[in-house]
């Protein structure tokens, strides 16, 4: 029989805004529909969100996205990716939450984790989770709710209260509060998930102080974790796919194969090397995650987490009023030889892997009276390029053998002048899918191979189309000249400032 219910809805919970896409049984996009939403900054390195905003936006982007692809009749699962790490508690029974959702970028607990570096935590917490003792991850930022928002903790041991990363959220409302439950990769991100024993950990619950009663259930990425209300879409439809958007994006991606690479460049930028059924514990401060679980089978990942790609285009726009939109960018990179010697180190949010240092500042340096907008722009372009670079030089101590090919997506990937620009200092092949939506397409894969859109991963793999390849073209000298100017760059930045 003809199976008509061959659509599938995924919904892009990310940090700027909220997409639902429904893709068919070919993983062509048949509708898109986005919202951007508030960001909120109460003091300098606090982030947040308002997770019922969030909420409205996306059962308004899904709505509209299922009536533009021909109905609800035809969509036979939904598929959840999300902003990792970013935390958020809820009351069981009225769905409210207690307070805003910490996000990843958010730098509160910053002395917090210094605090148990210097107890000498960290090894402990590196070899269970994979994870690095930073503010970057869930557990304290949680930990911050239960002990700052007055009668959370006694609320929350009282059985009370849910916590959950975003997907956690979207499915407990979308299921209407039937479902509390995350998926393993999410999980993986909290710094209180055992990624070889594949659950939430004593000892790591008992150091954050985390009350075990608030935690979702895990489950594999590819699974039936419950079906949506009947009054939200007309319909109850399963939702059957959950995952982390940089796993998400891998998946997207068909990195199915010990040793393939892809690098995601939205707000942050994040590169993961799927490193097969082997938790390589990373001597050289990478994170060691769960990459996907998929039919019984689980892969790892190394990965490099920069927290500032797309983001500081963004902040061209935004903060420096230099553009008007990300796009010129690209021209103004082509406009001028060479880069003038003008360097940013875009640390606007601390600096992440392989440096780890949550109190580091951005700057711009070289510049001279004939610095100009466009310098200043090709030198933002350029740091992403750089700091991947970082990454791939990481990559190669850890896990031996070299990188051939890095497949990339997200919204920076769009730039051409950028993808150039990354072969020739990679000294790598990059490769541009089509399809640049991967992070939403990898959830929309996840939920069709549990309810039988697709029927195993060769069929994934069969439908990733390549759009562009990018060959390195600079001559070493050059490449080394400019790597040179970073270094330098980044040692600034990295000198204590008071
Ligand atoms: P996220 O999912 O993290 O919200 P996206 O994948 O949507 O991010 O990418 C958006 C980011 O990419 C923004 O930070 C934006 O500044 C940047 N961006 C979008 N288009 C371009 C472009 N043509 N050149 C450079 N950066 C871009």
């Amino acid at each position: 029989m003809h199976n008509t219910r061959n659509h599938v809805l995924s919904i892009d919970q990310g940090t700027t805004s909220s997409r639902a896409i429904v893709f068919d049984d070919q993983a062509a996009e048949k509708a898109v529909f986005r919202k951007e939403f508030h960001q909120y900054y109460p003091t300098p390195g606090w982030v947040e969100h308002d997770v019922e905003e969030i909420w409205r936006d996306v059962v308004s982007v899904c709505k509209e996205t299922i009536y533009k692809a021909g109905g609800v009749d035809r969509i036979a699962s939904i598929g959840i990716t999300n902003q990792r790490e970013t935390i958020v508690v809820w009351d069981r029974i009225t769905h409210t939450t207690v307070y805003n959702a910490i996000v990843w970028q958010d730098r509160r607990t910053a002395e917090r984790c210094e605090a148990m570096k210097k107890e000498g935590l960290e090894p402990i917490v590196q070899q269970k989770t994979g994870l690095l003792l930073d503010p970057y991850f869930s557990a304290s930022k949680l930990a911050w709710i239960l002990d700052n928002v007055p009668n959370v903790r006694e609320r929350a041991e009282k059985g009370e209260l849910a916590a959950g990363t975003i997907d956690c959220f979207l499915l407990w409302k979308l299921t209407n509060g039937q479902v509390h439950a995350t998926d393993i990769t999410n999980a993986s991100r909290t710094l209180l998930f055992n990624i070889h024993e594949e659950e939430w950990d004593d000892d790591l619950l008992r150091l954050f102080n985390i009350p075990r009663a608030i935690l979702p259930k895990v489950h594999p990425n590819s699974h039936i974790y419950g079906e949506t209300h009947p009054t939200l879409f007309g319909r109850s439809i399963p939702i059957a796919g959950m995952a982390g958007d940089q796993q998400s994006a891998m998946i997207g991606q068909t990195c199915f194969k010990p040793g393939m690479v892809k690098s995601t460049y939205g707000t942050g930028c994040f590169m993961l090397l799927n490193t097969g059924d082997e938790a390589v514990n990373s001597e050289n401060r990478l994170l060691t995650t769960i990459a996907y679980q998929i039919n019984g089978v689980r892969h790892y990942a190394l990965e490099g987490s920069i927290f500032v790609a797309g983001a500081g285009i963004k902040w061209l726009r935004d903060g420096l009023g230099l553009i008007t939109y990300a796009a010129q960018t690209h021209d103004m990179a082509t406009r001028i030889p060479n880069n003038g010697g003008v360097y940013m180190v875009p640390a606007f949010v601390g600096m992440g892997a392989p440096y780890w240092m949550p109190d580091a500042k951005g700057m711009i340096c070289g510049l001279t009276l004939d610095s100009t907008a466009a310098h200043v722009a090709r030198a933002a372009l350029e740091s992403i390029a750089y700091q991947t670079y970082d990454l791939e030089n990481q990559f190669k101590k850890e896990a031996g053998g070299n990188t051939e090919t890095v497949r990339v997506d997200g919204g920076a990937a769009a730039n051409e002048w950028f993808c150039q620009f990354l072969a020739d200092i990679l000294d790598i092949k990059v490769e541009r899918p089509v399809q640049l939506e991967t992070t939403a397409l990898g959830a929309a894969f996840l939920a069709g191979l549990a309810t039988e859109v697709w029927p195993d991963l060769a069929a994934l793999e069969k439908t990733w189309k390549i759009g562009s390849v990018f060959e390195p073209k600079m001559k070493q000298p050059e490449r080394n000249q400019l790597l040179a100017g970073w270094k330098d760059a980044v040692a600034r930045t990295l000198l204590p400032h008071q």
